[in-house]
């Protein structure tokens, strides 16, 4: 494989945004007659052309299935295909690659989580606990599950701030909760959830911990040992990495116990008519043939992040929701929704006297990128009584210089639409 590299930013204690902006070819882009201005990183980042190259070096000059060829393109491919998952094993800190299992993203990982463990692990009467700022991808399989095992999905309070009432998940923590499932940093309004005190209170009446680190992983260092949760599922897209490829990490115990999620190749062991066995840790989750190249390009951009210092990353980026905060507070008629006591990389807001999608298509002929509407988090928008918001989320190539143009662009629409 070639030796892949950034241009700058190598050095730990150093990161400078305008260097990194070089790293990612399409920041150069013009949008509607203007220099882009990228602001919708949580729903996927931009990726850097190491990534890139790692894809397309894998294709012209590895392409082959993996596991199972007796020729030297299969091995090179299956060396990259389990170098990857030992790159997202150090990522993490799992203490063994085995843990890492793959699948299409957040989504599955959690999918594969209820219908797995959760048919085998829930009954009539037990109950998954959930804040009501979850994503739908960490609500919906849950209800799916829970009618299907008579188990029932309890939502736990969310404060006006966009916290989690940790007093309401203790009064609802008792020995009927089976599961925990938790954002480590809402979509919707950046809250960085206290997941390790979630963690520790769940433990203690024996409930298992699911965190869904779509949004976690893209903004702080991650240690699943540390954290000390039971799984931890995440997708490569929004760490800079493809689409296509994500991870489920999970106990080693646990794993092991849990059926197995689809049948077909590679995830077993012997079958015959009579039945089957199924294959050793990870590849028991894994049916089919896997997104090799995907897998090659996310450990090619976690390399990448892992060159960085991350904690400077985490420091500019609380500098821009910062800045953000303080051109917020004198602009008419902006009110942000979502003031935590910690928050990442979201910045969530609605215009008196407009609709967020107006906003959201007059930003976009000025270049500037953002979403608008629920974050599929619908119950979230229930509890605080509004449709959607706009949302300008934020990644490590984003500047001061962003953060100007998105409020230059929010004076021309409210001039437009008020
Ligand atoms: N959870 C959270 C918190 C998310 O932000 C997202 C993506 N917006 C998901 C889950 C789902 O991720 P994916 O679509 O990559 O499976």
């Amino acid at each position: 494989m070639n030796a892949l590299s950034n241009t700058g930013n190598v050095q730990p204690g150093v990161f400078d945004a305008e260097t990194a902006r070089r790293d990612f070819p399409i920041l150069a882009r013009q949008v509607n007659g203007h220099p882009l201005v990228y602001l919708d990183n949580a729903a996927t980042t931009q990726k850097p052309l190491v990534m890139i190259d790692a894809i397309s070096d894998y294709y012209l000059h590895h392409n082959a299935n993996v596991h199972r060829g007796a020729h030297l393109l299969s091995d090179e491919a299956t060396q990259a295909f389990e170098d990857a998952r030992a790159t997202v094993a150090g990522f993490i800190n799992s203490p063994s690659a085995s843990q890492v299992v793959w699948t299409r993203g957040t989504t599955e990982s959690i999918n594969l989580v209820a219908a797995t463990w959760g048919r085998a692990n829930l009954g009539p009467g037990d109950r998954v606990l959930m804040p009501a700022l979850e994503h739908h991808s960490n609500i919906v399989p849950w209800q799916m599950v829970a009618a299907e095992t008579g188990a029932e999905v309890v939502p736990v309070a969310v404060n006006d701030s966009g916290e989690v009432d940790l007093e309401a998940l203790k009064g609802l923590l008792d020995e009927r909760v089976k599961l925990v499932s938790i954002n480590h940093i809402s979509n919707a309004l950046g809250t960085v959830n206290p997941v390790a005190e979630v963690i520790a209170l769940a433990h203690c009446v024996g409930a298992k911990v699911l965190i869904d680190g779509a949004q976690g992983v893209a903004h702080y260092p991650v240690d699943v040992q540390a954290l000390d949760c039971d799984f931890y599922a995440f997708s490569g897209h929004k760490v800079y990495g493809p689409t296509g490829i994500g991870v489920l990490w999970g106990r080693e115990e646990l794993l092991d116990a849990m059926p197995p999620y689809q049948g077909g190749g590679e995830m077993i062991e012997t079958v015959s008519f009579t039945g089957s066995t199924w294959n050793i840790l990870p590849y028991k989750f894994e049916a089919g043939t896997p997104d090799i190249a995907g897998a090659v390009g996310l450990a090619a951009a976690l390399r990448y992040l892992m060159g960085l210092d991350r904690h400077a990353i985490a420091a500019h980026e609380a500098a821009l929701l910062a800045y953000c905060w303080q051109l917020a507070a004198d602009f008419p008629g902006l009110r942000r929704v979502g003031q935590a006591s910690q928050i990442a990389g979201v910045f969530s807001f609605l215009l008196e006297g407009t609709h967020p999608s107006d906003v959201g298509m007059l930003l976009d002929k000025q270049g500037v990128a953002v979403r608008t509407g629920h974050h599929c988090a619908q119950p979230l928008m229930a509890r605080y009584g509004i449709p959607g918001t706009v949302r300008a989320s934020f990644a490590l190539y984003n500047t001061m210089d962003d953060v100007d143009r998105l409020f230059a662009g929010l004076e021309k629409a409210r001039h437009f639409l008020l």
